[in-house]
């Protein structure tokens, strides 16, 4: 009994499309609602730290003197918290994955002061 239902399973495997894809040759298509990781538009940020206050995990730092916006991939949750909360919206969950790495990967983006600046000046 037990050889003929592994052969039909056999049998079925053969003729089925493979659960596995040529990765890298084959690119990943990422399922609607993947929460990958957090990307930053950095020119719509206003350093408001809002996003950095809200973090569950502590994996953002905002620094408004030196002006920059900091994520330590390796703490992120991916819980889309701080999109969620970003006034400006410019915050958004990319679908690709964080590279594998021994060591934290903390990403620094450097708003530039000079939109920051005009941003202020313009009324919403
Ligand atoms: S997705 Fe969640 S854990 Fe990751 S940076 Fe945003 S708030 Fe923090
Ligand atoms: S990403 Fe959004 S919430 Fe975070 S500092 Fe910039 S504007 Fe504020």
């Amino acid at each position: 009994m037990g050889t003929f239902r592994i052969s039909g399973l056999v049998l079925r495997s053969l003729f089925k499309r493979p659960s596995t894809t040529k990765h890298p040759k084959v690119a990943r298509e990422w399922e609607d609602g993947t929460r990958g990781r957090v990307l930053i538009d950095a020119p719509s940020c206003i350093l408001c730290g809002i996003c950095a206050k809200r973090c569950p995990s502590d994996a953002l730092a905002v620094d408004r003197a030196g002006a920059t916006w900091e994520i330590n991939r390796m703490r992120c949750v991916q819980c889309s918290h701080c999109v969620e909360v970003c006034p400006k919206k410019c915050l958004i969950m990319d679908k690709q994955y964080t590279s594998s790495s021994m060591s934290e990967v903390i990403e620094t983006a450097e708003i530039q002061k000079a939109d920051k600046e005009r941003e202020e000046k313009t009324p919403e």
